[in-house]
């Protein structure tokens, strides 16, 4: 049994024009697909493993054998970090979160406003490769944070609802060097329905 590559859940140019149809389409089938396959790669032959969600593996990270450990840090991380990232974007969304999302984003950042200037701070200060995210804490309290290369916080006890790629990958072919624009252009994309149901399911 093997991962498979999850569908993105629209095209490609879905998210034009804040993020561009080839970059989605290198970044889903080319890059998603890679570490979809290193970490089946990884997994081949960890028979104690086979029965475990991605996300479950990714949790007990720590405890894997020392001989694919970091492979599975890496490719597994890669793997569900962008799963998340597709899932919690889409077309004509962006906006005001509503609901239970919008609220507990008031409750632990005081407005709407200070939580995305920390989460874009988060996103732009991360130095070379990795991800912003809104996490639940162990404490079912949302925190941002910020990740190197393709850790993922739910080795850390967390639970993500919300991230973003700042791997240069990501951005390189519309906005080459300027970051900044990419991030302020990918809130324009947030699905904060889907975001909501995450929320939810995680608390529950
Ligand atoms: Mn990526």
């Amino acid at each position: 049994m093997a991962f498979e590559l999850p569908a993105l859940p629209y095209a490609y140019d879905a998210l034009e024009p804040h993020i561009d149809a080839r970059t989605m389409e290198f970044h889903h089938d080319k890059h998603h697909q890679t570490y979809t396959n290193n970490f089946n790669k990884a997994l081949e032959g960890q028979t104690a493993l086979a029965k475990m969600t991605a996300t479950d593996i990714i949790k007990k990270v720590t405890t894997l054998p020392d001989s694919i450990r970091q492979a599975v840090i890496n490719n597994g991380g890669g793997y569900v970090n962008h799963t998340l990232f597709w899932e919690i974007m889409g077309p004509n969304c962006g906006g005001m979160p509503r609901g239970t999302i919008g609220d507990m984003i008031n409750t632990a950042f005081g407005t709407f406003d200070a939580f995305k200037e920390k989460f874009t701070t988060a996103a732009t200060t991360r130095f070379g490769s990795g991800w912003a995210w809104l996490a639940l804490n162990r404490n079912g309290k949302l925190e941002v944070m910020s990740t190197g290369n393709q850790d993922s916080p739910l080795s850390q006890g967390y639970t993500p609802i919300l991230t973003l790629d700042v791997w240069e990958h990501a951005y390189y072919l519309k906005y080459q060097n300027r970051r900044p624009d990419y991030i302020a252009a990918w809130w324009n994309t947030i699905n904060w329905r889907r975001v909501d149901e995450l929320l939810k399911a995680a608390k529950s």
